[in-house]
């Protein structure tokens, strides 16, 4: 009931419901493979659940805990199961958690580097380390021109890397002469909406965003990048941003860095490469190929929130020249001014990002990189793709299912050959079972079945029970018919 005096939670009743929380998750993590993956709520049922009013007197803790395990449980679509494969995961780990819990209880705001100096100093340090565990170029280290910041999620990170290019475009003056109307922004037609949004954001607008077709493969054709490019020159308009994906949303597409790159550098414009998934993949020499030609990148980010065991949120956002950024993003007033940042020898990281304050988030990416080490991440990433790769096997081998799109590495897109109709009845029987959780996309403008197999403890016998499921399912389904 807390400190009767002052509202307060005792240290001993923190520590008690503390271990009791501990606790519940150890169990959750245990029993979370029977649970149904997809909650079957209704809408507003939650809702209706909960008392209309807020509690004018403060309740007891086991009551607060009890209801979350009866009220809000069964509205939980269960991300940390082994048996989701929806949209990209979100997946987590034991040391991330734990990270995290720290950085809850040092409840540290880490604006500037005199808020908190190990807050920015470790954040700078991981990220000098993340770009020496993917082998990425040199400039986007902090001892270079560039370097690294934590960003909430992969959006934002396309959203301040166009901030930035439109601000270097326009001489950094584009509030003054409204030259943003003028300005062209590209990406694939493959290209995660965040793109969109953000040039909405940007002042940019969804006129001004070029969609650039794909081939077969559905990665970015860079000749026809080239000459919408080229026509927007003609028609006197200023292209100032390219976004790259590597690891498209609807197929994991890889465009073609090394030629996009090119065109970015002859035409002065800003290119940034979106990794948000499978970025992670290049922890492994034999999949670094993906990231062929980032040297000729701007701006790079990836999530270690979906597929490097850190949980939500935490994108990794690196720029190759820092001044830029900072130069967009930097405003003074008096109220920040203090004698570190004006030595200039330390980093104030909300002059690298939109918001003013930040979590401490670096601390669970540190546990979890100092818990696996480099090995036990690739020897996870190594699995998740063998596995995908088995899978696409099976799904190729049967004569009722077909492929979508190459399946590079952990996501696989695939079909039943008797229709979309068909198909989305598949779908929808297969996430009802509450077995597993797949999502879908359009390719050729065919519905397609996405399994993305990225999750902490997805092993072996997961797969092979999703896919025997799925084949009986279709089995069921055609009798039917
Ligand atoms: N970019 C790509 C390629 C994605 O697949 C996603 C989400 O799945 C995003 C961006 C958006 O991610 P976030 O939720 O971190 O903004």
């Amino acid at each position: 009931m807390g400190d009767q005096t002052n509202y307060h939670m005792t240290s001993d009743e923190f520590r008690r419901y503390g271990r009791a929380v501990i606790d519940w998750i150890a169990d959750y993590y245990q029993s979370v493979e029977q649970l149904p993956v997809l909650s079957t709520v209704k809408p507003g049922e939650i809702r209706a659940a909960l008392p209309p009013h807020p509690p004018a007197q403060g309740e007891p803790f086991e009551k607060i805990l009890s209801d979350f395990q009866q009220i809000i449980l069964p509205g939980i679509t269960h991300w940390q199961s082994p048996n989701f494969y929806a949209f990209f995961p979100a997946n987590t780990s034991g040391p991330s958690i734990l990270g995290d819990l720290l950085s809850s209880g040092l409840g540290v705001q880490g604006m500037l580097w005199l808020t908190s100096p190990a807050c920015t100093e470790l954040e700078t340090h991981v990220l000098d380390w993340l770009a020496e565990m993917l082998d990425l170029p040199e400039k986007f280290h902090s001892r270079s021109s560039g370097g690294g910041v934590i960003q909430d999620t992969a959006s934002t990170a396309a959203l301040t890397a166009m901030l930035a290019a439109r601000e270097r475009a326009t001489a950094y003056a584009s509030n003054e002469t409204g030259l943003q109307e003028r300005l062209v922004a590209y990406a694939s037609s493959q290209a995660h909406s965040s793109i969109e949004k953000a040039v909405k954001i940007a002042g940019i607008g969804s006129q001004n965003l070029r969609l650039i077709p794909v081939d077969g493969r559905f990665a970015m054709r860079a000749e026809a990048l080239a000459r919408q490019i080229e026509e927007d020159r003609r028609a006197g308009l200023t292209p100032c941003f390219v976004g790259a994906t590597v690891g498209t949303t609807s197929s994991n597409a890889l465009d073609p860095l090394e030629e996009i790159g090119r065109i970015c550098e002859r035409e002065g414009v800003w290119l940034h490469v979106d990794a948000a998934m499978a970025g992670t993949a290049a922890l492994c020499p034999e999949f670094r190929y993906i990231q062929t030609g980032l040297e000729r990148a701007d701006s790079y980010a990836f999530n270690p929130h979906k597929w490097m065991f850190t949980n939500f949120d935490c994108d990794c956002f690196f720029v190759a020249d820092r001044a830029a950024l900072i130069r967009t993003f930097s405003i003074l007033p008096e109220y920040l001014r203090n004698q570190a940042s004006e030595t200039g020898a330390v980093i104030d990281y909300r002059d690298w990002h939109i918001q003013l304050g930040r979590r401490f988030r670096s601390l669970k990416l540190w546990f979890v990189i100092r818990h696996y080490g480099i090995e036990g991440l690739r020897y996870h990433i190594r699995s998740h793709v063998a596995l995908a790769q088995e899978f696409a096997g099976w799904v190729d081998q049967s004569p009722r299912f077909e492929l979508a799109a190459p399946a590079p590495l952990n996501l696989v897109c695939f079909r039943h050959r008797a229709g979309d109709d068909f198909n989305q009845r598949l779908l929808d029987r297969l996430n009802q079972s509450g077995q597993l959780y797949l999502t879908h996309t359009r390719l050729d403008d065919r519905m397609t079945l996405r399994m993305c197999i990225a999750q902490t403890h997805t092993e072996r016998r997961h797969v092979e029970q999703a896919w025997n499921l799925i084949q009986q399912s279709a089995h069921e389904l055609e009798m039917q018919a």
